[in-house]
């Protein structure tokens, strides 16, 4: 056929049965071995590209129980406070049962440590946009379960435009684009700005970041009536979460949840 004869390489690849590709994926690799962005080692078994199989397995996830308000791993059932005491209500921490950060829920799947810290640095400062792939996909597949079912959208956490322009990037876009697709649901890029420049929050004490990011972020009436969740790389303070949370419910979102890869416990 001509028209596939000037095609991109990658056309002809997609265009190949899988089981081709598969075969053609497996003699690059021998001839161009695929390493690792966090150990260098060759891909093998139980890769999930461009993570090797041991990177892959030795992230430490969150399992719940979590706090349902800010994410945090509350070890033991038996050691997790109640907020009341009603059956089937969700489990918040101590921190939040004092004060409720401004998002209503918050999900991170992995400890910001090891493997998941290394490959997040990986990803943002060495510029692996692979690693959106495992990253997001680990995201979902340790909190996409227990997801409410009446989200309407996924949104990015924007970046400070100067730093994307400098990154090539926006971490967070390239992640939420992903998990949005995984969960069915639209990704809209647009419901949620930066109106202002922040000093990056990792420069600054935790009591300062809440005030860096104050008034940092303007949402798009669109967002009016929705259920909607950010995503973020890390989540640290919650600081810059609960910065978005205001501009999305102060713009009419009804309830604003949030999504990291990886939390600073
Ligand atoms: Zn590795
Ligand atoms: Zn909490």
């Amino acid at each position: 056929m001509p028209a596939l004869e000037h095609a991109a390489p990658h056309t002809r690849l997609a265009a190949l049965p899988s089981l081709a590709a598969g075969a053609l994926v497996a003699a690059l690799d021998l001839v161009f071995p695929a390493l690792c962005p966090v150990c260098t080692a060759p891909l093998g078994s139980g890769r999930r590209d461009p993570l090797c199989g041991p990177c892959w397995a030795s992230i430490a996830r969150i399992a719940p129980p979590c706090c349902h308000a800010c994410g945090l791993p509350l070890g033991p059932p038996a050691t997790a406070l109640q907020a009341s005491g009603r059956p089937g209500t969700p489990i918040v921490c101590p921190v939040c049962v004092v004060r409720a950060p401004a998002y209503d829920w918050a999900r991170a799947a992995a400890r910001y440590e090891g493997t998941a810290r290394e490959a997040l640095h990986a990803f943002k400062f060495e510029g692996r946009r692979a690693l959106a792939r495992p990253l997001a996909d680990l995201l979902v597949e340790q909190c996409g379960a227990a997801l409410p079912a009446d989200l309407a959208a996924v949104l990015p956490v924007p970046l400070a435009r100067e730093r994307e322009r400098a990154r090539g990037f926006n971490q967070a876009t390239l992640i939420g684009e992903r998990v949005a697709r995984r969960l069915g649901l639209p990704f809209e890029r647009r419901w949620l700005v930066r109106v202002r420049a922040t000093a990056p929050q990792s420069e600054l004490a935790a009591a300062d970041r809440s005030a860096n990011v104050r008034g940092a972020f303007g949402a798009s009436p669109e967002v009016r009536g929705h259920h909607v969740a950010l995503v973020d790389d890390v989540m640290t303070t919650g600081a810059t979460l609960s910065e978005c949370a205001r501009a999305l419910r102060a713009a009419g979102a009804v309830r604003v949840g949030a999504l990291a890869v990886a939390r600073v416990i």
